[in-house]
């Protein structure tokens, strides 16, 4: 199948008060029909700026180079006229904080109606119908009343599947959901995964996750890139990344999320995130990498390239040392 979403060299700078601050350095990625990519990192990494440039809703005060390809056609080369028809139908996002996206004083059901109005000439009543097909389609239990029902009459978990149902009323070839379970409890998180999941595999969508968390890609994913600096670090299929991590900064990251099998084993990791305002020359994660010291003076001063793996189809990492030889076993 050919990628509903490819990211060709994207690059996202903005204006500060002191100079341009670089967010995204050259992020390169396809996210394919029916299947999940889960974009990885912490927060600074460049992981939300390539999700909002992946959509066109970055703010005036950034500049974004390189393609952002939508079944083959640049975004980024269009006008934002020619956008807006785009936003909904082709490509939605959903974000972390329901409550801030979602109008408090329209009904749930109106809300997901004018969404479907704006790309369907139909009436309300008609919009209304779909607005309760889609909230139950979500899960939402009763939908033909609580489509009447205001946001703040819903639950947390409640909302975030109202936002989500407002995203899909369109059947969107991509999603964008940028943290989306990040404010909830375990349980619903894992309710409302599964829920993303579900919809990617019945709508057959390219669902593009943006997450801090590796815990939640585990049993989510079928890709995974991991960002840090603003740049792709290592990406390949879930059993790549959690199974023969290639690169330091995932194998750290992957010791610092917490799971059932070595919940007593979290270890943080050291130093401060490299940010657009602090990027280190040469490898951006070398002031961090337990690694460094063995390769010497190249981490500091070569950027590795994202190289893929011998041996594999795509699994991809930029590491001087991996590039010579694996991590060691611990
Ligand atoms: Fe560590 Fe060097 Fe690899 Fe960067 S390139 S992750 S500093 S070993
Ligand atoms: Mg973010």
């Amino acid at each position: 199948a050919e990628p509903a979403l490819s990211l060709r060299d994207l690059r996202v700078t903005f204006r500060g008060s002191s100079g341009p601050v670089p967010a995204v350095n050259g992020v390169s990625l396809d996210a394919y029909p029916g299947q999940v990519l889960a974009i990885v990192g912490e927060s600074g990494s460049g992981k939300s700026a390539t999700a909002l440039a992946s959509i066109g809703l970055l703010p005036d005060s950034a500049t974004v180079d390189g393609s952002v390809l939508i079944n083959g056609t640049d975004l980024n080369a269009m006008p934002e006229k020619q956008r807006v028809p785009l936003r909904g139908s082709s490509i939605a996002m959903v974000f972390q904080d329901a409550l801030a996206a979602l109008n408090p004083y329209r009904t749930i059901g109106r809300q997901i109606g004018d969404a479907y109005r704006m790309h369907h000439d139909v009436d309300r009543s008609t919009a209304r119908e779909r607005a309760v097909e889609v909230l139950g389609r979500v899960g939402i239990r009763e939908p033909e009343r609580r489509v009447h029902d205001y946001p703040h009459e819903f639950s947390g978990g409640m909302r975030q599947r109202a936002m989500i149902a407002m995203a899909i009323v369109n059947e969107p070839a991509i999603l964008i959901a940028d943290e989306p379970t990040t404010a909830l409890d375990v349980t619903v998180q894992r309710q409302v995964l599964d829920l993303l999941t579900g919809l990617t595999d019945d709508l057959g969508m390219a669902l593009v996750l943006i997450t801090h968390d590796l815990g939640v890609v585990a049993e989510t994913a079928d890709q995974i890139a991991v960002m840090y600096g603003g740049r792709i670090v290592e990406s390949g299929s879930v059993l790549d990344i959690f199974d023969r991590p290639a690169h330091p900064y995932t194998r750290a990251l992957l010791r610092a999320t917490p799971n059932l099998e070595s919940p007593g084993r979290l270890a943080a990791i050291p130093g401060l995130p490299a940010s657009g305002t602090n990027l280190p020359a040469g490898c951006p994660f070398h002031p961090r990498c337990a690694f460094a010291a063995e390769v010497g003076e190249t981490c500091r001063t070569e950027r590795p390239s994202l190289e893929t793996r011998p041996g594999t189809s795509g699994h991809r990492a930029a590491c001087h040392y991996t590039a010579e030889k694996e991590l060691p076993h611990d």
